[in-house]
C-alpha cells in the first residue's frame, strides 16, 4: 500500500545517505568499514503497516571473527593513547553525529515504529552517554591499600580487552550508546550485536563516531539473529566479557554461554514494575505518572510501570481517571509529529500482547479501556497497533500480573495497608523498578526501602540518568549499567605488590602480618 511504499522509499533514501546501500545492504560496521552480511536473508516488516520494509543478510560467524580481530587491534591502538587523549577523542567522536541527528531519528522511527519525537529524544541520550563517560577516561585512578607488611600495594582498574554486547529492539540507539560509551571509556574494544529487528541505527552511530576520531576497529557492529550471529559472538574466544540487554529467556542463554567459557556477564533484563499509589498522594500527579509509566513507548520499556497498586479508598477514582486519560493519548503513525504512541515493534510482540490480554479477560479480568486496535487510524495502517489498555479485577496470581507484557497494558490492583502494598509489589520474580506516590515523606522512604527493585522513584516515574546506577534483582538480571558502577563492569581490579623493605624477604607460606 501507499504508506508502506512511502516508508520503504524514505528508508532507502536514509540508508543511501548513510552509505549503506549496495546490491546487498551493508548492514555491519567492521574494522572501520561497512560490510554486507554473509548469512541468510532477514526481512524486516514495517511496524505501522505490517508489510515488508527491507531485507539484509545475517552477518554470520565469519564476520564475527573479523570483527573481534579488528576490536583487538583497535583496543591496542586505543590504550596506546594517554587517558586524557581518550577522553578528548570520545568528546570529538560524539561531534561526528552533528548534522545527522534528524536522519538518525527518522531511520529509527521507520524501522522501530517509534514516534519521531521519541526518536529525537533518544539521539540526545546518545550524546549524553558519550559526554558523561568521556569525562571518566582520565579519572579512573586506582587505590593504594594500606597492607600490613613492608609492601606498597596498589590497585589498577584494567580493561577486559574485547567485550561482546547484545541489545534489544525497544531502544536501539539508547542501549547501544549506553553500553558502548562505558566500554570504551574503560579501555575496551567492542563487538556489539543489535537486535535483528532494528539493525541499522547502531551501525550508523558507530560509523559516525569513528568519523569523529575513534580508532579504526575499536567499535564493531554485527547484525543477525541471536541463534547465529549472537551465538557466534558469545562463543568467540576473544570475547572476555558479555553485556546483554534483553529478555530473561535470552539472558539465561547468554549467561550459560559465558559460563561455559568462564566469561562473566552483565544481564539487563525485563521487569514487572509496581507503581504504588497511596490515598494521600497528589492524585493528579500520580495519574499522570502512572500514564507515562506504562504508555510511553507503547509499554515497550523495561521499566514500564505495568502494575498499578492503588490504596482501596481511591481505587475507583484513580482507575477511572486513568482510563479516561488513556483514551486521550494520540495513537498514530510513527512519522506523525502529533503521535505520542505508535505501534508495537513486531508481529511476535503484537501476538504476545493480544494473547495475554485475551487470557487475562478469560481468567476474570475486566477491560476498563483498550484491548483492541485503536480507532481513527488510516485504513492502510494495518500494523501492530493496540490501544492503551487498563485491566481491573486482576488477582496477583494471574499471568497478566506476573509476566512482562511489553505492551501498553496496565493491570490495577487494590491494597488495604502499607504492608500489603509492599508484599504485592515484591510478589514477582522481577525486580527492575518501582515507584511510591505519597505525601507522607516517612512512609514514602520506608516503602521505597523495602522494594526489591534496582531503581525506585518517589512521586516520580522514569527519571533516569547515565550518572546513576541501573539494573535489576531476580529475573531482571544482575550487574549494573550507568554511573561509576556501569564503568566498573568493564574493568577488572589488578592488585600490584612492591617490596619496600631494605632487604626483600620472600615469605615461605603466609608472610607475617598479612
Ligand atoms: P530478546 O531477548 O528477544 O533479544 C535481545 C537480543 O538478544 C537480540 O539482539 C537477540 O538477537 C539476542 N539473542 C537472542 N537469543 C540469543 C542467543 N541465544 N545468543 C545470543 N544472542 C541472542 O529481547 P527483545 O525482545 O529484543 O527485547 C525485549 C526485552 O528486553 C524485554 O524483556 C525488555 O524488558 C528487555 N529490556 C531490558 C532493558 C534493561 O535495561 N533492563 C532495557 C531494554 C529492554
Amino acid at each position: 500500500n501507499a504508506l508502506s511504499q512511502h516508508a520503504q522509499d524514505h528508508l532507502a533514501t536514509l540508508l543511501e545517505g548513510f552509505g549503506l546501500t549496495a546490491t546487498t545492504l551493508l548492514s555491519n560496521w567492521v574494522d572501520g568499514g561497512l560490510v554486507a552480511g554473509e548469512g541468510d536473508v532477514i526481512t524486516l516488516t514495517n511496524p505501522a503497516t505490517g508489510e515488508t520494509l527491507v531485507s539484509y543478510r545475517d552477518a554470520g560467524a565469519g564476520l564475527i571473527k573479523r570483527a573481534t580481530q579488528a576490536a583487538q587491534r583497535g583496543q591496542r591502538e586505543w590504550m596506546a593513547l594517554t587517558a586524557s587523549e581518550r577522553g578528548r577523542r570520545m568528546n570529538a567522536a560524539i561531534r561526528g553525529l552533528a548534522g545527522h541527528e534528524e536522519a538518525l531519528a527518522q531511520l529509527e522511527s521507520v524501522v522501530a515504529g517509534k514516534p519521531i519525537r521519541d526518536c529525537r529524544a533518544e539521539v540526545g541520550k546518545v550524546r549524553e552517554m558519550f559526554e558523561y563517560y568521556a569525562g571518566w577516561c582520565d579519572k579512573q585512578h586506582g587505590e593504594v591499600i594500606p597492607v600490613p607488611t613492608s609492601h606498597l600495594n596498589y590497585v589498577r582498574h584494567v580493561p577486559y580487552g574485547v567485550v561482546g554486547q547484545i541489545t534489544p529492539w525497544n531502544a536501539p540507539m539508547f542501549t547501544c550508546a549506553w553500553q558502548l560509551a562505558p566500554a570504551i571509556a574503560a579501555g575496551n574494544g567492542v563487538v556489539l550485536k543489535p537486535s535483528e529487528l532494528t539493525p541499522f541505527s547502531s551501525v550508523v552511530i558507530a560509523k559516525l563516531l569513528e568519523s569523529g576520531g575513534l580508532p579504526k576497529g575499536l567499535i564493531n557492529i554485527v547484525n543477525g539473529l541471536g541463534k547465529s550471529t549472537g551465538a557466534a559472538l558469545t562463543d568467540h574466544p576473544a570475547i572476555s566479557k558479555l553485556v546483554f540487554v534483553g529478555s530473561p529467556q535470552s539472558g539465561r542463554m547468554i549467561a550459560e554461554a559465558g559460563a561455559r567459557r568462564l566469561v562473566p556477564s552483565v544481564l539487563e533484563l525485563g521487569g514487572k514494575s509496581a507503581n504504588i499509589v497511596f490515598a494521600d498522594a497528589k492524585l493528579d500527579e500520580a495519574v499522570a505518572g502512572a500514564q507515562a509509566a506504562i504508555f510511553a513507548a507503547a509499554g515497550q520499556s523495561c521499566v514500564a510501570g505495568s502494575r498499578l497498586l492503588i490504596e482501596r479508598p481511591v481505587f475507583e477514582q484513580v482507575t477511572s481517571r486513568l482510563a479516561r486519560a488513556a483514551e486521550q493519548i494520540s495513537v498514530g503513525l510513527p512519522n506523525d509529529e502529533a503521535t505520542r504512541m505508535g505501534p508495537l515493534q513486531n508481529h511476535r510482540q503484537f501476538e504476545q500482547v493480544t494473547r495475554m490480554i485475551d487470557a487475562a479477560v478469560a481468567a476474570g479480568a475486566t477491560l476498563l479501556t483498550g484491548g483492541k486496535r485503536p480507532e481513527g487510524l488510516p485504513t492502510e495502517a494495518q500494523g501492530y497497533f493496540i490501544a492503551p489498555t487498563v485491566l481491573v479485577d486482576v488477582t496477583p496470581d494471574m499471568e497478566i500480573a506476573q509476566q512482562e507484557v511489553f505492551g501498553p497494558v496496565l493491570v490495577a490492583m487494590a491494597f488495604d495497608n502499607e504492608n500489603q502494598a509492599i508484599q504485592l509489589a515484591n510478589e514477582t520474580r522481577f525486580g527492575l523498578a518501582g515507584a511510591v506516590w505519597s505525601q507522607d515523606v516517612a512512609r514514602a522512604h520506608r516503602v521505597a526501602g523495602q522494594l526489591r527493585a534496582g531503581t525506585v522513584w518517589i512521586n516520580s516515574y522514569k527519571a533516569i540518568s547515565v550518572m546513576s546506577p541501573f539494573g535489576g534483582f531476580g529475573d531482571s538480571g544482575f550487574g549494573r549499567s550507568s554511573g561509576l558502577d556501569g564503568l566498573r563492569e568493564y574493568t577488572v581490579p589488578q592488585s600490584v605488590w612492591v617490596e619496600t623493605a631494605p632487604e626483600a624477604s620472600v615469605a615461605f607460606g603466609y608472610g607475617s602480618g598479612v
